[in-house]
């Protein structure tokens, strides 16, 4: 990454977690409805029952779903319990729904960010009640400073609930032993290349080199007969697994986010692959857009265009 782009993320994060930027945006008459039309390129609503539509219309279609209730780095307790009461109505609605499918969540927004054992606690919660409706839980991945805790809560959980899965970001430098670590566990290993800004002694760039790690990651997962999620829309490093035959692993999901390269899921899909969507929701989508256009600038004049197009 450039120092430019370095620079240019890091300020657009920075805004995106701005309180005061964030309660004039929502005060705003003009702004609100203008960003939140820009964000539904990426994001389903601000409601749980828009999620659940969209969920549905895209299961109908042949794709599994992960529903997301954006959110991160939460403090305050009642916020956090808010968020985890939050998927358990959304479970329930889906379960009435018979959508036996997953919820993804970060633990900084179900209680890390206010302590370690909140987190464990209200995941605990959330697994539980995935279980009774044969449901699966994913973790994303933060920050490098929290992986130490995150693989902690989730190895706590997993011991109890083997319906949970874990992010692992192919950049950091320590994501090969966290692997080996976790190859035993039940729960599915979701490989990305990574989000955040790390130092370099931490992680390594978008580069050649990170595809080749992220295919070996893949690889030894399907040789574990480990479930496994590749999460990408890198259209080479997906044509490479698909030639390697990966995709046909019954345990193995492609995973997009909403909004990105629908073509080329569809077109996997087609194909007659697992392919998820990940569909992220809540009144928090400015956060989330902010770290997609952060994460691909482009991402700009796509968001643009959608407030432009009647
Ligand atoms: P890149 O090399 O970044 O991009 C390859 C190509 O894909 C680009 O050239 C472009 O054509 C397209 N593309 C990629 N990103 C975008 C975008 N935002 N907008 C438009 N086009 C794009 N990261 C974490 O750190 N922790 C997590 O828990 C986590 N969970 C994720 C869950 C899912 C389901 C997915 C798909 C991603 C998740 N990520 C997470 C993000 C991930 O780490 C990457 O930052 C993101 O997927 C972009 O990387 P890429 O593999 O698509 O490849």
């Amino acid at each position: 990454m450039t120092n430019d782009k370095v620079q240019f993320t890091r300020a657009l994060k920075t805004i995106a977690r701005n309180e005061q930027m964030k309660s004039y945006i929502q005060q705003s008459n003009e702004l609100y409805p203008l960003l939140l039309k820009a964000a539904k390129r990426f994001v389903i609503g601000e409601h749980r029952q828009e999620a659940i539509a969209t969920a549905k219309e895209l299961i109908t279609k042949g794709y599994l779903i992960s529903l997301d209730y954006i959110g991160e780095n939460t403090i305050d307790l009642k916020e956090c319990q808010k968020a985890k009461n939050e998927y358990l109505h959304l479970m329930e609605e889906m379960s009435s729904l018979s959508m036996q499918q997953t919820v993804s969540l970060d633990l900084s927004h179900i209680g890390l960010s206010f302590d370690a054992e909140t987190a464990h606690l209200h995941l605990l919660e959330i697994a539980k009640a995935a279980k009774l409706n044969k449901m699966t839980v994913m973790i994303g991945m933060e920050e490098s400073s929290k992986t130490d805790e995150i693989l902690t809560i989730y190895k706590k959980a997993t011991s109890q609930y083997d319906n949970i899965g874990i992010t692992i970001q192919t950049h950091l430098l320590r994501s090969n032993n966290d692997i080996q670590n976790l190859v035993d566990l039940p729960g599915r290993i979701r490989i990305v290349k990574g989000a955040y800004q790390e130092s370099s002694k931490d992680a390594i760039p978008r580069s050649n080199e990170l595809n080749n790690r992220y295919l070996h990651f893949v690889e030894q997962l399907i040789e574990a007969n480990h479930p496994v999620s590749v999460a990408t829309h890198d259209e080479t490093l997906i044509k490479e697994m698909e030639q390697r035959g990966y995709f046909r692993h019954p345990n193995l999901e492609i995973e997009m986010l909403y909004g990105i390269r629908p073509d080329l899921l569809k077109a996997l899909k087609s194909k007659g692959y697992n392919c998820k969507i990940y569909l992220p929701y809540g009144k928090d989508w400015y956060l989330y857009l902010c770290h997609r256009i952060a994460e691909h600038p482009e991402n700009l004049y796509r968001a643009i265009t959608e407030i432009i197009v009647p």
